[in-house]
């Protein structure tokens, strides 16, 4: 399964990620960051197995995010 991993803190809640993949990302009322829906926090950084299926809107997600903080792994 397809792992999508986030560098929460530097992110600077632009959207992107939301518009791509709604069903993973939501921007987070009390801070304006994205927030990985169901992801796991280790240190800091969040981490989510995917279906294969999601990996697509997810590595367009990663792509245009501006301070490219969203990896998508096999
Ligand atoms: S695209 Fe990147 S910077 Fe923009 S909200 Fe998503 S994670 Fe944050």
């Amino acid at each position: 399964m397809p792992t999508l991993i986030h560098f929460r803190k530097n992110c600077i809640g632009c959207n992107s990620c939301v518009e791509h993949a709604p069903e993973h990302w939501k921007i987070a009322g009390q801070d304006g960051k994205s927030d990985l829906q169901g992801g796991e926090e280790k240190n800091g950084v969040f981490v989510k197995k995917i279906h294969a299926s999601e990996k697509g809107a997810n590595e367009l997600a990663a792509r245009d995010c501006p301070v490219k903080i969203i990896k998508v792994f096999k």
